[in-house]
This record gives C-alpha cells, sequence and structure tokens, in this order.
C-alpha cells in the first residue's frame, strides 16, 4: 500500500472543501457571456437574457462610442506599457484622467490603479501608523477591510450605518494622533446611502478625517452624478474618496483614489499596489476620459437610470413584493428564505430574467433576497417584462401580498 504523499493530501483537502461548498449551496457558478455586456446579454447556451445584475448603472458597458473611445486611445497610445507609472508608464492620457476625475469629483488630485480593490488595498497602510486610529462601518466592502489589515493603525468598527455608535468609536478614539472614518458611500447589498452630513458633522466635531469608497455611487449619484457626496451636499468635506472605473464610469476596469495634494503625492511615493503593479490599460484611460466628458456635457443618462429606478421601485411594491426602501438603483427584493430566494431566481432564469439570489452568509440568516441593479441601458419595455416575470414567479411561489 503507498501511503498518500502531502502533496496529494493538499489537493485532496482542497476537493473536499469545494464540494462542501457545493453541498452548502455555497458554490458560485459563472454564467458565460457570448455578447458585449448589456440590457440584453446572450448567453451561451443561446438565450437571449434581460440582465438585471451588472453594475452596468449608466449602460456604457457595451456603448459604441465608448468601445470606439477605447480602439482610438489604443491606436494612438499602443496596447499597453509594459510599466509601472513611476519608471516609464505614465502618457499624457494617464494625467489628462487623473485630471479630469480630480475636476469632476471636487478633489484636488487623484492617482489611478489597476482597480479599486487596489486604490483601498494600497491607501491606508502609507498614510496611517500605530499612533493613528481608523474607524470604520462593520458593512464595509472586502477590500477596504484589507486595506485596513496591512496598516499599523488602530482599529476601531462602528455599528453599520449606526451615527450613535459612530459617535462613541470616535470618543473611544479620542488620544489616537490622527483619525480617520471609513465607509463606503452606497452599499452594495442593501443600496443604503452612507449618512455623509452626519458623519462630516460628527468628523468636524472629533476632528477625524472623512474617507468614502463610491464604487456604487461615482457617475451618478447627485444632481449631476458626482457621486455620495454631492447627493448629501458635503462636497469639499470628505478628505479622501476611493472609486473604480469598473462600474458606472464605464465598465472596463481600473480604480482611483482623490484626495488633496499632499495625500495623493505620498501615495504615489509609497503605495504598494501603485509602485509594484502595471499601469492603466490607456484603452481603458482614453475611454474612461470620454465617459467624463459625456456626463459633464449632460446628466441624460443619470436622469434615465433614476427614472427607471423610480419605475422599478414603484411598480414592484406595487405588485406585492418587499423592497428594501430607498432611492438607490440597487433594489434588495426581499424572500427572506433561502431556498424560496434560491427558486426564485432560478425560475426568473427560466423566464429569461438574469437576478442574483443573495442569502446567509452573504446577507443576515432571515434576510434572503434577490437583488435588482437597474441601468440607464433598460427601456420601460424590458422594465414591464421583467416585472411582469416577478409577477408570475411571485404568484407561482405564493409570496405576493396583494395577491387576489
Ligand atoms: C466593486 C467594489 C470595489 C472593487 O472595485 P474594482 O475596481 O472592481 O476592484 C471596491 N469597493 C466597493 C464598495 C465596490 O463595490
Amino acid at each position: 500500500m503507498t501511503l498518500p504523499s502531502p502533496k496529494a493530501n493538499f489537493y485532496a483537502d482542497l476537493d473536499a472543501n469545494l464540494n462542501g461548498l457545493r453541498t452548502q449551496g455555497l458554490y458560485k457558478q459563472e454564467r458565460v457571456i457570448s455578447s458585449r455586456q448589456g440590457a440584453e446579454v446572450l448567453c451561451d447556451d443561446g438565450r437571449t437574457l434581460l440582465n438585471l445584475c451588472a453594475n452596468n448603472y449608466l449602460g456604457l458597458s457595451g456603448d459604441e462610442k465608448l468601445v470606439q473611445a477605447s480602439i482610438d486611445a489604443t491606436r494612438q497610445y499602443g496596447y499597453g506599457l509594459s510599466s509601472v507609472r513611476f519608471i516609464c508608464g505614465t502618457q499624457t492620457v494617464h494625467k489628462q484622467l487623473e485630471q479630469a476625475l480630480s475636476a469632476f469629483l471636487g478633489m484636488e488630485d487623484t492617482v489611478l490603479y489597476a482597480a479599486a480593490f487596489d486604490a483601498n488595498g494600497g491607501l491606508f497602510e502609507p498614510l496611517f501608523d500605530e499612533q493613528d486610529a481608523i474607524i470604520s462601518d462593520t458593512l464595509n466592502h472586502a477590500s477596504i477591510i484589507d486595506g485596513i489589515r496591512l496598516c499599523k493603525a488602530n482599529r476601531f468598527r462602528y455599528a453599520h450605518n449606526d451615527m450613535g455608535d459612530l459617535e462613541l468609536q470616535l470618543q473611544a478614539a479620542a488620544d489616537k494622533r490622527h483619525k480617520v472614518i471609513v465607509t463606503d458611500g452606497v452599499f452594495s447589498m442593501d443600496g443604503t446611502i452612507a449618512q455623509l452630513d452626519k458623519i462630516c458633522d460628527l468628523a468636524d466635531k472629533y476632528g477625524a478625517l472623512v474617507m468614502i469608497d463610491e464604487c456604487h455611487a461615482s457617475g451618478f449619484m447627485g444632481q449631476t452624478g458626482r457621486g455620495t457626496h454631492e447627493h448629501h451636499h458635503v462636497m469639499g468635506r470628505i478628505d479622501i474618496i476611493t472609486g473604480t472605473l469598473g462600474k458606472a464610469l464605464g465598465g472596463a476596469m481600473g480604480g482611483f483614489t482623490a484626495a488633496r495634494r499632499e495625500v495623493i503625492e505620498t501615495l504615489r511615493q509609497k503605495s504598494r499596489p501603485y509602485l509594484f503593479s502595471n499601469t492603466l490599460a490607456p484603452s481603458i484611460a482614453g475611454a474612461s476620459l470620454s465617459v467624463l466628458n459625456m456626463l459633464l456635457s449632460s446628466t441624460e443618462l443619470r436622469d434615465r437610470l433614476h427614472a427607471n429606478t423610480a419605475h422599478f421601485r414603484h411598480h414592484i411594491t406595487q405588485l406585492g413584493f418587499t423592497i428594501k426602501p430607498g432611492t438607490h438603483p440597487i433594489v434588495p427584493v426581499m424572500l427572506f428564505d433561502a431556498p424560496v430566494a434560491q427558486q426564485f431566481a432560478q425560475r426568473l432564469y427560466a423566464l429569461g430574467v438574469l437576478v442574483t439570489g443573495f442569502f446567509y452568509p452573504v446577507v443576515p440568516m432571515g434576510q434572503a433576497r434577490v437583488r435588482v441593479q437597474l441601468s440607464a441601458a433598460h427601456t420601460t419595455a424590458q422594465l414591464d417584462q421583467a416585472l411582469a416575470a416577478f409577477a408570475q414567479v411571485g404568484r407561482e411561489l405564493g409570496l405576493l401580498k396583494n395577491q387576489e
């Protein structure tokens, strides 16, 4: 008999863990799309699906003008830089995009990253150390949590969106040198908008900085789409903004941090994902620049997104579904029970509507849901088609409050 080698044990353990995920219903399956991203997508099984689960808020992911802008930038600047920024990876298009983002967000300066995950991962360690305090919402994004882990600052956590607890944590951190409050501008599971007006007041009272992650806000929150700081009328009071180019602002990939000059200069000198990772592809920088120009010339896309959101929120409630109240294009349709949420998403899929079911441990026990995300690319007819599918599945599963 041959004894299993330590290596064989390693692979066997991985398989056992993967099987565990499958039996617990936690295994994530990838759908394969063979078309561009958009309101409708073609899947590799030949079916066309109405897509209600992309972060394609402004509908730009498959937009012809952006495809052309990325081709134009590729022709001018080439395919890539084969370099990090500080060696030979900075082109005029990167500097132009940094300036345009600063102007759009109302901040002094901006530094680009390959992803918002990197922007958050490389933010805290260069700026704060063991003398300082980071005060973070418990539901902040994984990349913020990881970024804070890489930093030696003292960690304080406040209960999600709880301003009373935030104040207690600020008091607990009173003897620390620098203090920074850290929050998602919008939280992705519920579409909850952080109370930035109150957060800025508390920050002023306790001499703290404010950092927000605007991944689910940049491009469409606020009157002209600048973000949650515009929505809450606190532009000029936020110290640090991180965000993505991979959601509303085009949908390719890439991230950024915007702040005062001293912060951005420090990040360019010390932030590890910036120093040790390749520069953003010129095609993305060029196309992102056209996105910002598009948003400056008209709020049409942002306005259509909010009209679509209002339409869907109104009619889904009329049908008798329970949603998390709010105004954000993330609309959690609450089904509470995990198997029901799973079944619901599967039935919608069969009817040609793509949504994601979320259940414990991604959301709290008993809070299972399907999460809908609206897009400016959806037509009213498509939304009504989705609503009809929701109604049908709701009736089939006996879930509608208003059912006669
Ligand atoms: C999506 C997201 C990120 C990561 O963005 P990428 O650019 O895809 O890395 C970070 N923070 C929040 C809140 C997000 O929703």
